[in-house]
């Protein structure tokens, strides 16, 4: 078989299995290597990539908006179970052969530092270890996705029950926190089992590659390069010290608002300043136009990037019977454009989900501009810079008679948005300080002593609500924190991307249009750079320091203020 035998586009792999896209692999592996015809071999080797990758995400979409469809059903498992892992071994063998040929040009050094590095991280032993952990995450995800409670005499799925914890009612709020609490702490003795047997699955597999423990592992796993767990560390005590107390000052005014003596953990996701929800957008045709102006006032170019998505059917918005839950913003890497898939109801919640998932939909396009898809391939840090970024970036652009809200509804929209970030930080630092703890200090294989110490370290960042009499409850809540089960240590860096995106949002009241050029910029550069020149390309530091931190925590809660001091008063709805 030859090169050229690589089809056109990826709908020549639709209904492809392995032994049709194997040969392809297996060419790229017997190709002669020569230093004047590698470009040729790297470049077949990623529009092979793109082809398949693109041919999976198409059937993946296919299958999400009508998972009622058995052949589509099956065209995503042939794709998920069958090919992908097995192109993924062989990719792996590429990348060995790449990187033992000592090849290298500028724009691809980091491509070959993250490709050594898992090559020298990888031991043939830990792969029946990993596999294991795997079904043991299936277990975790199938424990929570059964947990039901009874509420007015049925049982439902958790979920269902999230609208009552907002209840502008407080005993129909604790209620529904009790329901959707209580299924965690009946199962608390099965899920510690299950994580005891994770914790020394993962512990021996890093044993295994040479490191002392999991959390030394996970940094190089994760290509890590820019930040040590010392740094974590430090973020840590950075959002201890300046994150944490203005938090308490905001739960502080939220249990004044709401006339309280004591704030309790059911009152935290009322809305202290309106008893209804805000309805920004009827139809799912309304969401997409009014979301195209908003784009088109954040720059021009982003408008036309959004109207381009429309005119090629990229976006599937609306909730509708038979499309899977969530959303999210998948890359069509042949065609270099993204899709954008949600259930949207109407309701404020959906807008910034839109904002967030455009924001990774813009990088896709600027990052398609580089040659190769692993130069495309960016880690979590930037990503999330992304879609982050832009949630700050549209605001100022969702009021209107056309928008999306009056000027006093996007005030609270706005303050929700900026109370949300802080009361974020502060939950991502417990939980990243928590996955230290499990995997560093020796004691994180103990059931009881990783309680306590989820407890001592939630109470470090979570200050300014009262869990007195409420400790179970309050330790069943890590085990409510998917990502400590199935994605270790994934986390963190939502806290760095929402440090990035404050100082974009930051140079974008200074200048607008410079800070959104400057974005566009650091999307542009896809992953051919460590990330603190990614950041350093978007105008902004990649930092874990108290300064930095509590200059950006001051201009939020200034704004908070001003946003408060604008809105109208309200007799207070706690009890
Ligand atoms: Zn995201």
């Amino acid at each position: 078989m030859t090169v050229s035998a690589l089809p056109a586009s990826p709908a020549a792999f639709a209904k492809a299995t392995w032994d049709d896209i194997a040969p392809y692999y297996e060419e790229l592996a017997e190709r002669p290597f020569a230093p004047d015809t590698m470009e040729g071999w790297l470049r077949d080797w990623s529009t092979l990539e793109e082809l398949l990758t693109e041919a999976a995400a198409l059937a993946m979409i296919g299958y999400t908006i009508d998972t009622g469809d058995a052949g589509k059903e099956a065209d995503h498992l042939r794709f998920s179970t069958e090919i992908l892992p097995r192109a993924e071994e062989k990719s792996v063998g590429l990348a060995k052969r790449l990187v033992a040929s000592g090849y290298s040009r500028p724009d691809l050094v980091t491509t070959i530092q993250r490709f050594r590095t898992s090559i020298e991280i990888f031991r043939e032993a830990n792969v029946p270890l990993f596999a294991e952990v795997e079904q043991h995450c299936a277990t975790y995800q199938r424990i929570t996705g059964s947990m039901t409670a009874e509420w007015e005499g049925e049982q439902r799925p958790l979920p269902r029950l999230l609208p009552f914890l907002k209840s502008p009612d407080r005993a129909t709020r604790e209620r529904a926190w009790r329901a959707s609490t209580a299924p965690y702490m009946a199962q608390r003795d099965t899920m510690a089992a299950l994580f005891d047997t994770m914790y020394a699955l993962r512990q021996q597999a890093a044993r295994n590659a040479g490191f002392r423990d999991f959390r030394d592992y996970i940094f190089p796993a994760k290509f890590r390069f820019d930040y040590t767990p010392a740094d974590c560390e430090r973020f840590h005590d950075a959002v201890e010290r300046t994150v944490v107390p203005a938090v308490e000052r905001l739960l502080g005014h939220r249990r004044r608002r709401l006339g309280l003596d004591a704030l309790r953990p059911w009152d935290l996701q009322v809305d202290p300043y309106r008893a209804e929800p805000l309805r920004p957008f009827g139809t799912a045709d309304e969401l997409v136009a009014k979301a195209r102006g908003v784009f088109q006032g954040v720059s021009p170019e982003l408008g036309a990037e959004f109207q381009a998505m429309i005119d090629r059917r990229l976006l599937d918005l609306e909730s509708r019977k038979g499309k899977a839950p969530g959303g999210y913003c998948e890359t069509l890497q042949h065609q270099g454009r993204p899709f954008i898939f949600m259930n949207a109801v109407g309701l404020v919640d959906d807008v910034n989900t839109l904002l967030h998932e455009a924001g990774h939909a813009f990088h896709a396009f600027a990052a398609h501009r580089q040659p190769l898809i692993w130069q495309r391939h960016v880690g979590s840090e930037a990503a999330e810079l992304a879609s982050m970024s832009m949630e700050l970036l549209a605001a100022p652009h969702l009021v209107g008679a056309d928008a999306f809200f009056s000027p006093e509804e996007a005030r609270s929209a706005a303050l929700e948005h900026l109370e949300d970030i802080l009361i974020a930080l502060a939950h991502i630092a417990s939980v990243d300080a928590f996955q230290h703890w499990i995997y560093a200090s020796g004691d994180g294989g103990d059931g009881v002593a990783r309680d306590r110490a989820w407890l001592r370290i939630r109470s470090r960042f979570e200050r300014g609500v009262d869990w007195d009499g409420l400790e179970n409850e309050r330790i069943a809540r890590w085990y409510r924190q998917l990502h400590v089960f199935l994605y270790p240590f994934y986390y963190i860096e939502y806290g760095i991307a929402q440090l990035g995106a404050l100082q974009v949002w930051r140079n974008s009241l200074g200048n607008g249009a410079g800070a959104v050029a400057r974005y566009r910029e650091a999307l542009a550069l896809g992953a051919t750079r460590p990330l603190p020149e990614i950041y350093g390309a978007a105008g902004v530091t990649l930092s874990f320091d108290a300064g930095l931190m509590a200059e950006l925590v001051g201009l939020v809660e200034e704004r908070i203020e001003a946003l408060r001091a604008e809105m109208p008063a309200r007799t207070p709805a706690g009890s």
